[in-house]
């Protein structure tokens, strides 16, 4: 964690007229002086090159009033990780080249963070990418979001689980032989990453006029939830923020007082949710304490059926087709409305394009899901990935016969 929290004053949001200003002036506060701010500046609006729009389901329908929909999808992999992968892409690239080094990114992955990554590293000069994924346990559309042929990207279809991923990458970075080479992460819990996911709550803020919205937040590991409190110690004035959790919930039991120990993972329709284990539960619990977490935020588990029917109720009420994960944010958006009373209004963070689920959103709303132009462009995208065997004599061996850059 940074030692200090650059404080805004709420000009910066209110004022803001397009994102990437929002994210240039914020992220020149906490990276400027290091990297310079021309540098900074030019490196934040190629990151943030796309749209945030925040829809009034209140217009739509009474029945909604208030709340917000903030649609975090419009980046090249239709999640709100684009956000910060393509942003730690950019930094990591300007210090790689000020210090003349080069850096091999490894991912495990089993959903969107490795396209994420893998899109926003693409390309980067003096950064090679090593992906690996579990063959045939991630969904069609994530694999093809994943193979698609990027240069400097290259991906391992592990014979394994995720976890056979996960340990490779994991016994990786403690090899002696590969002490030297020049490996670094991409995950969540990476600062780097963290930082741009503060400027979409704030960017809400000041489209909206009066007092500040709370946020509600279909969580997993807890990172995009970390971005909105740094907002918040930063100068946002929300009075809360909601965690919304599928089956998964650790986090929910614990702020109630029920539980203290993570658990293994289960799955459910919105599986980018699937943690037992929330990475950025003690960084949360460090940087706010265990009573003003308590305080700040409230949390609520929601069941995939419970999921579905909200799908449903939106869409018949509103029109509006959300992805299964901001379904789960929006049933949480409404029991917290009516269970606390708090009538400020909310703003539902909308994580993923319904597109990316088209079996979810077909089976459940009876309709053709919303076609997305980033997803069509990747069907006549060549592809390349490699198969190998779990274990890290596998990884190694790709690393080490191809130590060059990847062009
Ligand atoms: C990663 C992800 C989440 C969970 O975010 P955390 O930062 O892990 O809490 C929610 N929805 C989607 C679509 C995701 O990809």
């Amino acid at each position: 964690m940074p030692e200090r929290i650059p404080r805004l004053d709420r000009s910066t949001w209110s004022e803001a007229r397009r994102f990437d200003d929002l994210g240039v002036t914020v992220l020149d506060r906490w990276v400027g002086e290091e990297l310079g701010h021309s540098e900074t500046e030019e490196r934040v609006r190629k990151a943030l090159d796309f749209e945030v729009p925040l829809v009034d389901l209140g217009e739509r329908s009474e029945l909604y009033a208030g709340v917000h929909v903030l649609e975090l999808f419009h980046g090249p992999t239709l999640s709100f990780k684009d956000f910060g992968a393509r942003t730690m892409a950019r930094f990591m690239e300007a210090l790689l080249e000020e210090r003349g080094e080069t850096l091999t990114v490894l991912v495990a992955t089993s959903g969107d963070t490795g396209s994420a990554v893998a899109d926003g590293f693409a390309g980067q000069e003096n950064i090679r990418v090593v992906l690996l994924y579990p063959l045939g346990k991630v969904s069609e559309v994530q694999e093809r979001q994943l193979i698609a042929q990027r240069p400097g990207v290259e991906v391992l279809a592990v014979e394994g689980t995720f976890d056979d991923c996960q340990k490779m990458v994991k016994d990786a970075f403690v090899d002696e032989e590969l002490a030297d080479y020049g490996l670094s992460s991409a995950n969540s819990i990476n600062v780097g990453r963290l930082l741009p996911q503060m400027l979409y709550y704030l960017w809400a803020a000041g489209r909206l006029s009066g007092s500040d919205p709370s946020f509600c937040v279909p969580s997993g590991n807890l990172g995009n939830l970390t971005g909105g409190v740094l907002a918040h110690a930063s100068g946002l004035d929300a009075p809360g923020f909601v965690a919304g959790h599928n089956a998964n919930d650790f986090f929910p039991e614990y702020l109630a007082g029920r539980r203290d120990e993570f658990q293994p993972s289960v799955r459910t329709l919105s599986n980018a949710m699937d943690v037992g284990a929330p990475s950025n539960f003690e960084r949360l619990e460090h940087m706010l304490g265990r009573e003003e977490m308590r305080r700040l935020i409230w949390a609520t588990s929601v069941t995939d059926a419970l999921t579905r029917r909200r799908m449903r109720e939106v869409y018949e009420e509103t029109g509006y087709v959300a992805c299964p994960h901001t379904s789960v944010g929006l049933e949480a958006a409404v029991r917290y409305r009516r269970d606390t009373g708090v009538d400020r209004p909310v703003v539902v963070l909308s994580t993923a394009h319904p597109a990316k689920f088209p079996d979810t959103v077909s089976e459940t709303l009876g309709i053709d899901p919303p076609r997305a132009a980033a997803l069509e462009r990747l069907r006549d995208r060549p592809t390349r990935f490699r198969t190998v065997e779990p274990g890290l004599s596998s990884l190694k061996r790709h690393l080490l016969s191809r130590s060059e850059l990847s062009g």
